[in-house]
């Protein structure tokens, strides 16, 4: 619940599992691909056959766990969840693809991080529903042939550009999520509230979604918080002053930026003279991996245009000097 980073195959009893909607209806915002999603399922479902396999990436926590549940639930089939790293050999994955029953929806998180080796064999799985297994060793060795029932494939990743382009030619569907906006995390916020029994005003709710990095996750993550603050105040509900005064006392700034963000702005300004830096220089100086750099801070910085990626390395931009100057004034 610290990080946001994809959660692999969390428990049935997890807090995000409680508020995590089930069914289409109840997905708030990425309004286009929703719609283009209601088109799939309806057309699988009227011609009896498998959903096609559908590749969702976009930054963590942003609901790819989410659409695979729903478009499960939605099509009436069983969902198998797993994560790239967790397939180390090839058995692993024949050991769950020939489990699977018609129409059935196997979720691989963090695709990309799937062995070669178990991907060449992911490859007649997905077009022809069939897998090719080598038995034995040496000149001994043979293949045989499985015959699977027809399944989705549903990938999750957090970068397109991470995927092989054997791999991603091979999906029928990619889905792309954006960031949410503030009215969209509102909701989202006033939906979890209402479901985790947490009073919430709207402008309680909006100034939440507004400070949520435009990630549902992050949004339900402060709302718990948030939740603990009012509980101690003797508050019964959220309101927009109490959200504010908890959120400064969690160092969440108004526009959302939390302490590592902030970091690696003062880092890139006040070490760096506004860049360029590569990414590892910054890793280190922020001491994160780069992999956490890339994938679960760096999106939301770019897309408030705080800083930008050169082939040079990573440069603040006018609006971080702002952003920075400002934090040090209040
Ligand atoms: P990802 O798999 O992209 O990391 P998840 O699907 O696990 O993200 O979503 C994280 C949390 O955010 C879930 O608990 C879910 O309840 C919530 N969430 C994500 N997208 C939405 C949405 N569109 N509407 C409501 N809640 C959402």
């Amino acid at each position: 619940d610290t990080c946001g980073l994809p959660d692999g195959s969390a428990g049935p009893a997890s807090p995000e599992d409680t508020i995590r909607p089930s069914k289409l209806d109840e997905f708030i915002g990425q309004d286009e691909l929703r719609a283009n999603l209601r088109v799939f399922l309806r057309a699988a479902m009227e011609q009896g056959r498998a959903l096609d396999h559908s590749l969702l990436y976009g930054p963590p926590g942003l609901g790819k766990t989410t659409l695979a549940q729903i478009m499960a639930s939605e099509l009436g089939v069983n969902l198998v969840t797993t994560t790239g790293p967790v397939l180390e050999r090839c058995g692993d994955l024949a050991a769950i693809v020939t489990n699977l029953r018609r129409g059935d929806i196997l979720f691989i998180d963090e695709i990309h991080r799937m062995p070669p080796a178990v991907e060449e064999i992911l490859y007649p799985a997905m077009e022809d529903y069939k897998l090719d297994l080598i038995i034995g060793q040496g000149p001994g060795a043979r293949t045989v042939r499985i015959d699977l029932e027809p399944f989705t494939l549903v990938g999750a990743t957090t970068r397109l550009g991470l995927l092989t382009s054997p791999l991603r030619d091979r999906f029928g569907v990619i889905f792309r999520l954006e960031f949410y906006n503030p009215d969209e995390l509102a909701r989202i916020v006033t939906r979890a509230a209402a479901i985790l029994g947490i009073g919430v005003t709207p402008a309680g709710a909006r100034v939440v979604g507004e400070r949520s990095r435009g990630t549902p996750r992050i949004a339900n993550r402060l709302l718990r918080r948030l939740r603990d603050f009012a509980v101690v105040a003797g508050a019964a509900t959220l309101d927009e002053g109490l959200a504010k005064e908890a959120l400064a006392r969690l160092d969440v700034d108004p526009q959302g930026l939390d302490q590592m963000d902030r970091k690696i702005l003062e880092v890139l300004i006040g070490h760096y003279e506004g860049g360029p830096v590569g990414v590892k220089t910054l890793a280190v100086a922020i001491s994160e991996e780069v992999r956490t750099l890339e994938e679960i801070y760096e999106p939301y910085l770019i897309q408030c245009g705080l800083i930008k990626r050169t082939p040079r390395g990573r440069v603040a931009t006018a609006k971080a000097y702002a952003h920075i100057k400002k934090r040090m004034l209040d």
